[in-house]
């Protein structure tokens, strides 16, 4: 199908799909703002910033909603609260107060950040024990400012100290929302207050070590996040105490790598922002738009802001530069096709480059001027892309990356490749009710499941429901526990044969014939390259004429040696089954394999499109 045939069929399908604008739950000012702005102050601001310059700014990028610094590390008013540190630049001012009532004169929602993760001597000296502390019992000084000290997340600095700054910048300026940055922590902490809370809790001493499979790393694991939870309610009751309207909105959540389960965070949150300001290193182009369906995928259609830096955001981060135009803009409309509204980030109000300004603006025009082409909107996309925090962590350990997200990754792109329209799926909500839209669902070594989940996943297949899963999908529980077979044995046709290769070298696919349509596009490959992965398997049903079977290793030096010593085996390297619903599973990591060659593998996206072709519900 392409463009213009897509746009025909989902202009016919968007009435039946269109859900109600909001729920009670963002009747609130969640949906208005549009388009969003954050001046980050740094500590001599006060006394060099121009305000009328941002004030008119914020005016000419139509901005509907503003995020600016109140207080935490720095405060930017004159507070009352002992040993909330104010800007030795501040003098006789009230930069954020100044700032609000501008804003407010423009008629934009205005949100206080604060930032509690560092604080100064005087802190220290008045409560050593709000400090954090490493594994060997020393103070946690600041990794990026010496002279700063990092604090404890979990402990009375949050919870009472600014819990008593949050009621003190509600109070005196009615702000819509209070925003903190880096709010839940900066690493393990092995404070007095951890360790007792922790023992009263789970009875256990804090964890040494960072790998989640531990037992004891794992029950802290979920002790902080019970913690943090309970946090984000308070704050929240005690900002909605002073102003019902108004609400805490963490800097928080993610994909299958967030701390925080992305489920309760979903329900907890009436309005979010994705914090993945720029992309870094070898990064693709897409990675934004992706935070926007991880949001959604917990969030549903409560509004979504996506931050997005001027700034460059490599690892030297050099704060004070500024991207090209053409990357400012290419990570913000990818965001913004994903569903997300911008939120355009400046640290320092004193600009040294002005590069940005013009980029932004015209952006934010653009938005402003097609803006009801971008509300009331609701994805189309028949296929899902599970992704799993439990597998992220427990399956995948010390080496997530590479063994959990580099598959997500693989077939994120593939299916970008592909131009099939997507949503991405936790796997904590696989429900019928949720999944109804969907008629494809993808789990790209979604290894972690539990019984419950797959049995989720037999009823959508019993339902007429697509699956494509790859390598290690369901051969753990939800716990990381190696289960004896697959959880989804019955759905693959295929069991577990009680080996995984870790490392295939020069390893090849054999396309057998008839032809499988899985294979179109490949008509003058009798052999393609094959995973470095694969999960050996048994068949456990009829399986006769198996489209891709596998070429063992074969020396790839001395040239000389490089000659297939296995030309062919039966051993299937896909299982493609017709039942209800049709279900493919490649015991290979065709996915990461596909993302780390950055070449698309076109089985995979086949495998999803000729899935939905067939069943005539995707394009
Ligand atoms: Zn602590």
């Amino acid at each position: 199908m392409n463009r213009r045939e897509f746009l025909g069929a989902t202009a016919l399908a968007g009435p039946a799909l269109a859900l109600p604008q909001s729920s009670g739950e963002t009747a609130g000012w969640f949906d208005r703002p549009m388009r969003w702005a954050q001046l980050t102050l740094v500590e001599d601001d006060p006394e060099h910033y121009d305000l009328n310059f941002w004030l008119d700014y914020f005016r000419r990028t139509h901005s509907d909603a503003a995020c600016l610094s109140a207080g935490g590390c720095v405060a930017y008013y004159p507070t009352k609260i002992p040993l909330h540190y104010r800007s030795k630049w501040l003098g006789n001012r009230d930069a954020f107060g100044e700032l609000v009532a501008g804003c407010r004169k423009q008629n934009m929602v205005v949100i206080a950040r604060t930032d509690p993760h560092a604080v100064h001597q005087d802190v220290y000296d008045a409560h050593p024990d709000w400090i954090a502390v490493e594994a060997d019992g020393k103070k946690r000084r600041h990794w990026a400012s010496p002279e700063l000290w990092v604090t404890c997340a979990l402990g009375p600095y949050n919870f009472e100290f600014m819990t008593a700054v949050t009621k003190e910048i509600v109070s005196l300026y009615k702000v819509d929302g209070v925003f903190s940055n880096r709010w839940a922590g900066s690493g393990m902490c092995y404070c007095e207050h951890c360790r007792e809370n922790f023992k009263k809790a789970a009875g256990m001493d804090l964890p040494r070590t960072n790998d989640p499979r531990d037992p004891v790393k794992r029950a802290h694991q979920q002790w902080r996040e019970q913690r943090l939870f309970e946090l984000w309610r308070l704050w929240d009751g005690e900002i909605r105490k002073i102003n019902a309207a108004a609400r805490y909105i963490p800097n928080s959540g993610g994909g299958a790598s967030g701390d925080l389960d992305m489920k309760t965070i979903g329900e907890l949150a009436p309005i979010l922002f994705a914090d993945r300001q720029a992309r870094s290193g070898m990064a693709a182009p897409w990675a934004n738009g992706r935070n926007g369906k991880e949001y959604r995928s917990t969030m549903g259609r409560k509004p979504i802001g996506g931050i997005f830096s001027v700034g460059v955001e490599e690892p030297y981060r050099w704060k004070d530069s500024v991207q090209s135009g053409a990357e400012v803009r290419l990570w913000a409309l990818d965001g913004i096709a994903n569903g997300l509204r911008p939120w355009f980030t400046k640290f320092s109000g004193t600009l040294h480059d002005q590069r940005w300004l013009p980029v932004v603006e015209d952006l934010y025009g653009w938005l402003y001027r097609n803006e009801r082409y971008l509300r009331n909107e609701a994805p189309l996309a028949r296929v899902g892309l599970v992704y799993s925090q439990q597998t992220y962590r427990y399956y995948g350990g010390t080496q997530a990356r590479q063994h959990v997200e580099d598959h997500s990754l693989g077939y994120y792109h593939a299916l970008v490749e592909a131009r099939i329209p997507f949503e991405m799926v936790h796997d904590q909500l696989l429900d019928a009710d949720r999944l109804a839209p969907l008629k494809v669902l993808v789990l790209p070594n979604i290894a972690a499941l539990s019984d419950r989940q797959c049995e989720q996943l037999r009823a959508f297949v019993a339902r007429g429901g697509g699956l494509v899963a790859t390598h290690e999908t369901s051969l753990y529980d939800e716990n990381g526990v190696r289960r004896k077979d697959f959880g989804l044995a019955d759905l693959y046709g295929a069991s577990y044969d009680g080996a995984v290769d870790a490392r295939m070298q020069n390893s090849y696919l054999r396309l057998e014939s008839p032809r499988h349509p899985l294979l179109a596009g490949l008509e003058d490959a009798e052999r393609i390259i094959n995973g470095v992965a694969r999960v050996h398997t048994r068949t456990t049903a009829a399986y006769p004429n198996p489209p891709l079977t596998l070429i063992p290793s074969y020396p790839d030096l001395p040239m000389e040696e490089v000659y297939p010593r296995v030309p062919k085996t039966d051993i299937p390297e896909v299982f493609a089954r017709d039942s209800k619903g049709r279900v493919v599973y490649f015991p290979w990591d065709i996915d990461r394999t596909s993302g780390k060659s950055s070449r698309p593998i076109t089985a995979s996206s086949c495998a999803t499109r000729s899935i939905g072709r067939r069943m005539n519900r995707v394009p």
